[in-house]
């Protein structure tokens, strides 16, 4: 590994390389809770594109392993540091500029998701891709996953909004993608194609996003209920709404006791689910809220409280934001992400429930409710290996119902090291062999992030 680090040295000198061993281990790692720092490995902090483009160069020529980084959150082990990898992070690469004429934004891969929220709510403008890491993660980061988030019931996936890309292939080479114009069909969509790769392909340099305008602050009604059937037909009675709600978040009645464990956040004991939703249309907020709040209520909510602020839609929205710390708070856990078909979700509950009181590993099953895209979190002790064993074999079960549903096994969060054993499943051997051969085409000496997705 000394011979990378000198070869990289001597092409971009000692100030991108992180040479201490404590700090370079934390960027080894990201959010999936199995992961660990492997033993030989470069760390990069890129300056600027030249940098990206001397180590892709140098990697492709001696044959080295990249892994492309923003900030680490990913949940899938698709940011972590293989074996005599380069770790190439672009968190410097920070460029913003918003056009409000043309109505988007040039971000550097490096720009936190909720910075380039402000700096668009500034003029007026708003980018609605919205996941709950967004103080956190990287637009760079966001593209190569296609993040989602609590607002795509309205608002769609980063996908829905990136125009145009700028990416540094293996080898060095600059492609730029997509269009700079309100339309444009020139050619195949590259864009897509590098939206979603896991840093597969090439490393983001700058991306092109769609602005719309800015929505009103946003009012919440949450709602709970002693079945699941009465809140599974009020997300599909929400979903018929004319004015589709900006968010519409599901609880089980495990997750419900999990943050009520945490603190009393207001709801009921013994409620089945419940439910939030929101609107921010642009001057009528309340009066969506009002109707979905009726419409929750003819479904059969037992409990209904609707916020006529936004502080109070805020404090409504308390709860679900405590979700995570009280699940983290639960143990080891593995934090996972399946979608379905709307119309199957009280389905996937029930099985997801079942797979939990036949198996002895205990589930949680919550998220964003409105779109089917559930993130179950299935737990185990730290410390007994065989409980991990046994709640891996449970997330197994839970995949392939939410297949046989006619799900997929990622909503949004990809596929990384953790699932790639099930992307057979979903893909089949023809799509999954035509796409290793489309990323083949991009990189043909294999060096992008290998052993992620494929
Ligand atoms: C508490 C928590 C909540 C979360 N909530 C959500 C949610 O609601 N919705 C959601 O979709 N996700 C969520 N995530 C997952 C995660 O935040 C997203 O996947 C996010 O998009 C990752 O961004 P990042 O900057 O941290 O990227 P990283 O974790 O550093 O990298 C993620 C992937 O992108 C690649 N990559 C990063 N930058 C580039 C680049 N410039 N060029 C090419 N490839 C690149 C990496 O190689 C890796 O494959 C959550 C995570 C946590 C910890």
């Amino acid at each position: 590994m000394r011979a990378v680090a000198d070869r990289l040295r001597l092409r971009l000198g000692d100030a991108p390389l992180v040479r201490d061993r404590e700090i370079a281990a934390t960027y080894a790692v990201d959010a999936s809770f199995w992961a660990r720092p492997p033993v030989d490995f470069t760390v990069v902090r890129a300056r600027d594109e030249a940098d990206v483009v001397a180590v892709l160069d140098e990697a492709q020529a001696h044959g080295i392993p990249v892994v492309p980084q923003g900030a680490r959150t990913a949940l899938t082990g698709a940011a972590c540091a293989t074996e005599g990898s380069i770790v190439l992070n672009v968190e410097d690469l920070r460029g913003l500029d918003i056009d409000p004429v043309e109505g988007h934004a040039r971000v550097g891969p490096g720009i936190v998701t909720a910075e380039l929220k402000a700096a668009a709510a500034q003029v007026g403008l708003h980018y609605p891709p919205d996941p709950a890491s967004v103080d956190s993660c990287t637009i760079g980061g966001n593209v190569a996953t296609n993040a989602g988030g609590l607002c795509c019931i309205k608002y769609g996936v980063t996908a829905d909004y990136v125009t145009s890309l700028e990416v540094v292939l293996p080898g060095g080479q600059r492609m730029r993608t997509g269009k700079r114009t309100a339309k444009g069909v020139a050619g195949y969509d590259l864009t897509g194609l590098v939206v979603g790769s896991e840093g597969t392909i090439g490393v983001v340099t700058s991306v092109l996003v769609r602005l719309v305008p800015a929505p009103d602050p946003a009012l919440t009604a949450l709602a709970t209920f002693d079945s699941l059937d009465a809140a599974v037909r009020g997300v599909l009675a929400l979903r018929e709404d004319r004015h589709r709600p900006a968010l519409l978040e599901f609880l089980d009645r495990a997750s419900i006791a999990a943050i009520q464990a945490v603190g009393d956040f207001g709801f009921p004991t013994g409620c089945e689910a419940a439910l939030l939703v929101q609107s921010d249309r642009a001057g009528h907020a309340a009066e969506d809220v009002d109707r979905y709040a009726a419409t929750l209520a003819a479904a059969g909510a037992t409990e209904i409280a609707v916020a006529d602020n936004p502080s109070e839609a805020d404090l409504l929205m308390r709860g679900r934001r405590m979700l995570n710390n009280a699940l983290e708070a639960k143990g080891g856990r593995l934090a996972e992400d399946a979608c379905v078909p709307v119309a199957r979700l009280a389905d996937f509950v029930r099985l997801g429930q079942d797979i939990s009181a036949r198996t002895g590993v205990e589930i949680t099953l919550s998220g964003h409710g409105g779109d089917g895209n559930l993130h179950p979190s299935l737990f185990f002790d730290r410390e007994d290996v065989d409980g991990w064993h046994r709640a891996e074999a449970a997330l197994a079960e839970l995949l392939r119902a939410a297949l046989d549903l006619g799900g997929t096994i990622t909503g949004e969060h990809g596929i990384g090291v953790q699932k790639r054993p099930y992307l057979v499943w979903e893909l089949g051997e023809p799509e999954l062999a035509r796409q290793r051969a489309v990323k083949a085409l991009f990189d043909p000496r294999g060096i992008m992030n290998p052993g992620k997705v494929f």
